[in-house]
């Protein structure tokens, strides 16, 4: 059963310091949910996450999606999150596992090309899907190239560019915020955050 591999994230973390859920929804509505976290932690991280069978299969995106045809991001796959995890926007304790700050950077529905068998596809290493979040949208593909690397590319359609979303649509969908604002909201170390959001172009506050 898929939930046993919620495991891994439950014995990494404790429920009463971090505000993380602790897994109990076994479902999104529509059961194809996907978002994709940035998280400001040792390193900053974007955390791309697709709905399967009851949890959310997930990965550590360094660089964080480009909309670029002709690169690919690496992609590490990491534990198994709750499909709760997917409206947590926060500050998870220094010293926590993963310690730092998380936006919901963006989120929607997911839908596999040609019908397959998401977790089929994805034991086989390769999954082309279509995206309908406010920033991704449009064709993608994971595709594994050894052990936990992966690699996420956009494919070929009217929603590729060379803009930079990770510049261009730095904040939340869930809230409008920065990372700095979110940590600055709710507790968190808002220098650290803010070292993730792009420089302002405008002067004055950057929260
Ligand atoms: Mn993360």
């Amino acid at each position: 059963m898929a939930r046993a591999s919620l495991e891994p994230y439950r014995t990494k973390r404790r429920f009463e310091t971090t505000p993380e859920p602790a897994p109990r929804r076994r479902r999104s509505r529509s059961g194809h949910l996907f978002v994709v976290q940035k998280h400001r932690a040792r390193q900053l991280h974007y955390d791309f996450r697709l709905e399967v069978d009851g949890v959310l299969k997930s990965w550590s995106v360094p660089k964080g999606p480009s909309l670029d045809p002709s690169v690919k991001r690496l992609a590490v796959a990491v534990e198994d999150h709750p499909v709760d995890y997917a409206d947590f926007e926060g500050v998870i304790p220094e010293g926590e596992y993963g310690g730092g700050t998380v936006m919901v950077w963006d989120r929607g529905t997911y839908e596999p090309e040609d019908s397959v068998d998401v977790a089929a596809a994805l034991g086989k290493g390769h999954l082309a899907f279509t995206l309908w979040g406010e920033k991704l949208k449009g064709g993608w593909s994971l595709v594994r190239v050894r052990d936990r690397d992966w690699l996420l590319i956009k494919r070929r359609d009217r929603y590729a560019s060379s803009k930079d979303i990770t510049v261009e649509a730095p904040k939340s969908v869930l809230t409008g915020r920065t990372l700095a604002r979110i940590a600055a909201d709710e507790g968190g170390d808002v220098a650290k955050a803010a070292s993730g959001d792009p420089p302002t172009r405008a002067r004055g506050a950057r929260l």
